[in-house]
């Protein structure tokens, strides 16, 4: 990946397109028939909605999920003439800005429902909506009681035109957790009971854990990132950025000098230290003091002392003087310490790495293929 970074930029994030697109299209080869949407909430999980949603809806993605409406909005000019539904769903008083913009609410409860109805009647125009059914998530979605009193109250869903039921997996993320079995069989038993229309249950990690779970339509968002769908063997999908900051400072340091914030680094060796572009501020978590690395020509470099807003010290005594100078680039996420492996040194997950890139950093996208 070709990386240029303007004089005014510390830190650098660069999104290959290409590779977003090429992950949408290795999960959409898993399916047998169910259509591949693109998750796309909180701005493309920090990696930028406005550039990657385009580009998958040109490699033929036809529905997008956003979490909010505001999310929705920043998006449709963007993306004339696909389907883009709103996961949080419709708050009362927000029902004409979803028409204003034809963006479809999810509606997660029979007060939604009768809402997004009375809405329908007022307008005199049937309105499109997907409605969730929880399983077993206990967060949005209809219980399983408000879904028994829908089927037995079809007259609830006049003027609705229910383009999808959905529901949301708790833990696909683990091969062969007995709690995704029994959300797909709460699921289907629902569905039973109710109007046909399409189904949706599985995020990314679902949809790799079998034909059962893709129904008619699949949700991956993580998996489209480059975070591993399917933890307990090697990652299938491709890593889609780099995210780079620059060294600051190159300094000789002797045995007994403390480095950073609370002296919780005492040099015992003479050596270097490389002070870099990148804090808790750009998404550096501050948990990784003294316990994380970067890399610098390829070498890893450990992080030293505690993590500050702006800056992280790291110990270059062992890399080549050659190779580390006041403005070069070192690899914070990339090929040698990936988004799953960032996550796992902070004790959290990729998602919120992702999430966290903060907005400070200079980014650039490059091209999706033709
Ligand atoms: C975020 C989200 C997804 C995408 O999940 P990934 O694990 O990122 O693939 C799918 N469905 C719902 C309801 C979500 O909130």
């Amino acid at each position: 990946m070709p990386i240029t970074a303007p004089p005014s930029a510390t830190t650098l994030l660069a999104v290959d397109l290409e590779a977003v697109v090429a992950n949408w299209r290795a999960l959409q080869s898993r399916l047998e028939r169910a259509e591949c949407s693109a998750v796309v909430k909180a701005d493309a999980y920090g990696l930028g909605a406005t550039r990657i949603a385009p580009a998958l809806a040109a490699a033929g993605c036809h529905t997008f999920f956003v979490a909010t409406l505001d999310e929705g909005i920043a998006l449709r000019p963007l993306l004339p003439g696909v389907t883009i539904i709103v996961l949080s769903g419709a708050l009362p008083g927000a029902e004409d800005t979803f028409a204003a913009h034809a963006i479809v609410p999810v509606l997660n409860s029979l007060s939604d429902i009768t809402c997004w109805q009375d809405f329908a009647r007022k307008t005199s125009t049937a309105r499109d909506a997907w409605i969730h059914i929880d399983t077993g998530m206990n967060r949005l979605g209809l219980t399983s009681s408000d879904a028994r009193t829908l089927a037995a109250e079809p007259g609830r869903l006049t003027g609705l035109n229910v383009l999808g039921w959905m529901s949301h997996l708790s833990s696909a993320d683990q091969r062969f957790h007995p709690a995704s079995s029994a959300q797909l069989g709460r699921f289907q038993q629902h569905l039973a009971r109710l109007p046909k229309a399409r189904r949706s249950l599985a995020n990314s990690s679902g949809l790799c854990r079998g034909r059962a779970f893709q129904l008619d339509l699949v949700r991956p968002g993580a998996a489209l990132y480059g975070i591993n769908p399917t933890p307990e063997v090697e990652n299938p999908q491709r890593p889609v950025f780099t995210f780079t900051a620059r060294v600051l400072q190159v300094r000789q340091v002797d045995p007994g000098m403390t480095v950073g914030y609370g002296v919780t680094h005492q040099v015992t060796r003479s050596g270097r230290i490389a002070t870099i572009a990148a804090g808790y501020a750009d998404g550096f978590f501050r948990a990784l003091g003294n316990r994380s690395r970067v890399f610098i020509g390829g070498q890893p470099a450990p992080v030293v002392g505690q993590v500050s807003m702006d800056l992280i010290t790291v110990d270059v005594t062992a890399l080549p003087e050659s190779t580390v100078w006041p403005g070069c680039l070192a690899e914070v996420i990339g090929p040698h310490r990936t988004v799953d492996q960032a996550a796992t040194e902070a004790g959290t997950i990729g998602y919120e790495i992702l999430t966290a890139l903060s907005k400070r950093c200079h980014r650039v996208w490059l091209p999706e293929a033709k």
